[in-house]
């Protein structure tokens, strides 16, 4: 199982750490300061950062680590990065191999929070970036609700028990969403109830996983009759396929 350890970072964002014996890869550093004090502490050697979109609090830490660690490899989507002046444009389906600690990951394309954004799976795990939540999703700033829906779709066919890193801790606040669109979800009542004494003892509410968040989700539950009913109160309009559900279930998240 892939060792991860958790940073905290910003207001509610996290950076992932992967370790193996003495190598490090960061995921997503919005900030340098606390990625190297924890690589510091215990004498980590950072081999690669992966990138999962542009936004300032996903990679303002780059440009920094770079120059402390100028032998990193940095892996990102097909869109500039501030401050990074070259990195290796990752694809979907790209492979990225590290056959000296025996770790390999899988890139897919998952647009929709922005129209150019990657996440990386493998051993278990998913870095997601800011397309999946635990309990939500990102929102739509440069991709659409149609790229959105099909990006999650293609992580909730992952299997059920791997692991889920998102960006930020939004955890809570989304439940409280699908529990308004789902009232009568045992999964979500009882999910949000751990989450909520998590929170309060200062942990932290990730992983998820996939099991869960099919569960109680609402992006991934657009099918179920009752997010249905939740979207056709909303709307005048004839609800034609998942992906106006999805859409108006997103917009509605907006306005609340
Ligand atoms: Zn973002």
């Amino acid at each position: 199982m892939l060792q991860v350890q958790t940073i905290p970072s910003r207001q509610d964002n996290y950076i992932w750490l992967i370790t193996k014996g003495n190598q490090a890869i960061v995921v997503d550093p919005g900030e340098a300061s606390p990625v190297v004090e924890r690589l510091q502490q215990q004498n980590l050697n950072l081999k690669a950062i992966f990138i999962t979109h542009h936004h300032h609090d996903h990679t303002e830490g780059v440009a920094e680590l770079i120059t402390r660690y100028p032998h990193c490899e940095v892996y990102g989507p097909q869109i500039l990065i501030p401050g990074v002046s070259h990195f290796q444009v990752m694809r979907d389906q790209d492979l990225i191999t590290f056959p000296d600690l025996d770790l390999r990951f899988t890139v897919w394309h998952t647009p929709g929070h922005t129209a150019e954004h990657i996440v990386f799976h493998g051993h278990g795990a998913l870095f997601c970036g800011d397309t999946l939540f635990s309990g939500g999703c990102g929102r739509l700033f440069t991709g659409t609700a149609e790229q959105m829906f099909n990006s999650l779709q293609r992580l909730a066919s992952l299997p059920e028990e791997t692991l889920v890193y998102a960006a930020h801790e939004y955890t809570y606040n989304n439940l409280s969403y699908c529990l308004r669109v789902e009232p009568d979800n045992i999964f979500t009542i009882n999910r949000i109830k751990e989450v909520s004494k998590l929170r309060q003892q200062g942990c932290s509410t990730l992983p998820s996983t996939i099991a869960i968040e099919k569960q109680s989700n609402v992006f991934l539950r657009t099918q179920m009759p009752a997010v249905i009913n939740f979207v056709q109160n909303l709307s005048d309009l004839y609800l034609e396929n998942e992906i106006q559900i999805f859409a108006i279930l997103r917009e509605k998240k907006n306005n609340l």
